[in-house]
């Protein structure tokens, strides 16, 4: 029999994104529909997904959610089962979906996340007429106090499972907020919401879920240490024999180098030539010399995270080594201000876009040679299997999903072709250098470089195996409760 699932997220590609949480909850349903798994997202009814929807049906009004009227619309758009909750005093904002159009985050995110989270749960209680999860998959913070609101509540025996996309966002706020969350006065405690003195949405969510999962095998093992674990360190070992890391997939329909409508020249392993026209546009898009020079590219936050100032310091490097580079993200102000002051400096050779722009991300890993990724973590990281599918070789820190992904170009890999990219440690400036002047070495020599491209763009990126393992694990632990 199929499994409903309810699966509870802040973002969905494509209504709503700001980074790889988004694209894993817009692809995942898909990928276990094959699995014999339904699954229906609840997800915040934002301006930019209320106009996206059509026709809406109403499957639950609220006279009164956390104070303010709403309505849970359902609707079907690009093959998503979607629940929407429309509380326009929560969600009809300019800006983004956490703060206004500064980037400060909104005061009230306790409440709007609350009412998200809050609503999951009634949804396991049955709040909907003709439907009912069998189980429930919450994403992040944002949604984590759903499962704080079942297990506390009438559908506590009801399958829970959190996944932490990014540790470093854990919703935390002030203890006064405790009594207008609605959760019995037991909820509040170690073992509850209570962390550090004051609320912890996702350590709430920790504590509550049957199973925890995030999103590499390598990332579920860093956050054991204090180093990683970003204060959760001590309750995630505590709940060891529940934590699994589950890879993300990407959505081969929507990046498949052989069928990309936002591509110039379409291109497979076997005609990897078509490239040359990708790159041109590339260069031209970005005002960059057109020479055969390795062409890095960077598509990312431009945080600490991402080691966005380690690669500000190895720009000089790189160009001396006669390399060019066509950056993509937005982020911190003087990170964005330190590229664009360095694309000024080495006109030609440097080149900024300070922005979000889903179809340049496309050109990007269709023309570039390799995409330089020095995360100080990354918990699975989505832009290496872009570039793996691509053949846009990645230069990855070797840190959670990056490790997890990439095959180092080590002679032993070149010479059985396994070779995916080049993969490197510690994450400092020396070998983030070192790096680089690697990859400029191995693209000089062709053979290799597209016998590296080759064997990266056979990498299995999809969500099948992932896909099975979540429903495995859904089904673990509904013979749980059983
Ligand atoms: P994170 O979620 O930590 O930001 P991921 O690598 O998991 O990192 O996912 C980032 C996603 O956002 C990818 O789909 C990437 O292509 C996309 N992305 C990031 N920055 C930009 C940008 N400036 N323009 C277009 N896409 C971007």
């Amino acid at each position: 029999m199929t499994m409903q699932l309810l699966s509870v997220a802040s973002e969905i590609y494509p209504l709503v994104k700001t980074g790889g949480l988004a694209d894993v909850v817009g692809a995942l349903p898909a990928a276990l529909a094959s699995q014999g798994v339904a699954a229906r997202t609840l997800v915040p009814g934002y301006p930019s997904v209320l106009a996206r929807l059509g026709k809406t049906k109403a499957v639950r009004r609220y006279d009164s959610l956390f104070g303010e009227k709403a309505a849970l619309l359902a609707a079907k758009l690009d093959g998503l089962d979607l629940l929407v909750l429309d509380a326009p005093a929560f969600f009809a904002r300019d800006g983004g979906p956490y703060g206004g159009p500064d980037g400060t985050d909104w005061p009230d995110n306790w409440r709007r996340f609350a009412a998200l989270s809050r609503v999951g749960a009634d949804i396991a209680e049955g709040a909907i007429k003709d439907w009912r999860p069998d189980i429930v998959h919450v994403h992040d913070w944002q949604a984590a106090l759903t499962a704080a609101y079942m297990r506390f509540g009438p559908a506590h025996a009801v399958p829970k499972l959190v996944t932490i996309h990014n540790l470093a966002f854990q919703g935390r706020f002030a203890a006064d907020i405790f009594p207008a969350l609605g959760l019995p006065p037991e909820a509040w405690g170690v073992d509850g919401v209570e962390y550090y003195g004051g609320v912890g949405y996702l350590k709430a969510g920790l504590v509550s879920a049957d199973a925890i999962t995030t999103v590499s095998p390598s990332y579920a093992q860093e956050i054991r240490s204090p180093d990683h674990g970003m204060g959760l360190d001590g309750l995630i070992n505590g709940r060891i024999d529940r934590l699994h890391g589950i890879l993300n997939g990407v959505d081969t329909d929507i990046w498949n180098p052989a069928e990309d409508p936002l591509i110039p020249r379409r291109f497979s392993g076997r005609s990897l030539g078509a490239r040359a026209g990708n790159r041109r546009a590339l260069e031209e898009a970005f005002g960059l010399d057109q020479d055969d020079a390795p062409l890095f590219i960077i598509v990312s936050r431009l945080t600490w995270q991402k080691g966005m100032d380690l690669m500000i310091d190895a720009i000089d490097h790189l160009v001396g080594l006669g390399g060019k580079l066509a950056l993509l993200g937005s982020g911190d102000r003087a990170l964005e201000g330190a590229f664009l002051a360095a694309a000024d400096r080495h006109r030609g050779r440097i080149a900024a876009r300070i922005g979000y722009d889903e179809p340049l991300s496309h050109l990007m890993q269709g023309g570039g040679d390799a995409i330089l990724i020095p995360s100080r973590f990354e918990p699975c990281g989505l832009t290496q299997l872009y570039g793996l599918r691509y053949g846009c070789l990645p230069v990855v820190a070797r840190v959670g999903g990056l490790a997890d992904t990439v095959i180092d170009a080590n002679d032993a890999a070149v010479n059985a072709g396994a070779a995916t990219g080049i993969v490197f440690a510690p994450n400092d400036p020396l070998a983030l250098h070192g790096a680089i002047a690697r990859t400029a070495r191995l693209h000089r020599d062709r053979p290799i470089w597209q016998a590296m491209q080759r064997a990266a763009m056979r990498a299995d990126v999809s969500w099948t195996s992932s896909a099975a393992r979540y429903a495995a694990l859904y089904r673990d632990l509904l013979a749980e409760a059983a």
